[in-house]
């Protein structure tokens, strides 16, 4: 039996570092899971300001610690704080998971799998439909490393930033399309992404609601926020699928646990937590 397994011993620690951290639903997650496993281990909530970062990523170091999960606005800051960071987590320019392997830590990205997972689940033929994703942040990054990952070969990113946007083809090196307006490619487009911060809020789209009808009938709709949207609510108005971001945050988190623990997540303890902790829609 592993040190963290044995009841005797004092549990383990992990948690999400993140400013905020309060609305997080990783801990919701995670401590159900270590639960269920038997895994003497606590998950906590670490809000830490940008300050306080070098110091909570050194403590990451001790005997007792497990790693930890990162949010926003910390993602790409640790990279320089971690003793090695992933090939992947290096394509994404983000680390959301640090393992402490023995005082080293480990920077990895779990949001491409996340996300890939996901998609895949609903809609396996990916590789044959074209894309638009509507986005240039951290999120949108994982996004397009997962859709390339899944074989999905014409991408179209549309950014009210634009030069953003063409940071992030120029970083990932791939050969995707710059647009200001998603106009042109949505009529072609199988699935339409929406990586922007808008949807957690009544009337909020990300793009204007009758460019859906540029959509063929067959199109997966999907948005990063993970509850139901405003952007979704037209989708299925129109007859279209939709997929919220909860399967990506569900499946971001069970990769990290197998990196925390070195055993298989739990994914239905997960999903369920995941489903009972969620905000409800304001
Ligand atoms: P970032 O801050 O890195 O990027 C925000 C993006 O939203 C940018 O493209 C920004 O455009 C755009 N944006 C913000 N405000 C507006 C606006 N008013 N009009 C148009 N575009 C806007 O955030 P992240 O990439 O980290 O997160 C994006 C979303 O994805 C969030 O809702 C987050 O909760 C969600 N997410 C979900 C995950 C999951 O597991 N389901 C995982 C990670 C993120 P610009 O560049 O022009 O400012």
């Amino acid at each position: 039996m592993s040190e963290a397994s044995s009841g005797s011993a004092a549990p383990k620690r992990l948690g999400v570092i993140g400013d905020p951290v309060a609305h997080s639903i990783s801990p919701a997650m995670q401590q159900p899971a270590l639960d269920a496993l038997g895994i003497n281990a606590r998950y906590e909530r670490w809000h830490t300001t940008a300050g306080e970062l070098p110091a909570r990523i050194a403590s990451l170091r001790g005997n007792d610690m497990l790693g930890a999960n990162v949010t926003v606005p910390h993602k790409q800051w640790v990279m320089s704080l971690v003793d090695e960071v992933s090939p992947l987590a290096q394509s994404a320019g983000a680390v959301n998971t640090i393992v402490n392997q023995g005082g080293r830590l480990l920077g990895d990205n779990t949001d491409v799998y996340g996300f890939s997972t996901s998609l895949l689940e609903i809609c396996p033929d990916a590789a044959s439909r074209a894309a638009v994703l509507l986005g240039a942040g951290g999120a949108a990054r994982a996004v397009v490393l997962a859709l390339r990952e899944a074989g999905v070969r014409e991408i179209t990113i549309v950014n009210r930033n634009l030069a953003r946007a063409e940071m992030l083809r120029d970083d990932l090196g791939v050969d995707l399309v710059v647009a200001d307006s998603p106009d042109a490619a949505l009529p072609a487009a199988g699935i339409l992404i929406n990586a922007t911060s808008l949807g957690w809020h009544a009337g909020e789209m990300p793009l204007a609601v009758s460019l859906l009808d540029l959509l063929g009938s067959d199109a997966l709709v999907v948005d990063l926020t993970y509850r139901d949207t405003d952007l979704l609510d037209a989708a299925r108005d129109r007859g279209l699928a939709t997929l919220d971001g909860l399967g990506m945050l569900v499946h971001q988190g069970a990769r990290a646990f197998e990196r925390f623990t070195g055993q298989p997540a739990p994914l239905d303890v997960m999903w369920s937590a995941a489903l009972a902790a969620r905000a409800p829609r304001s």
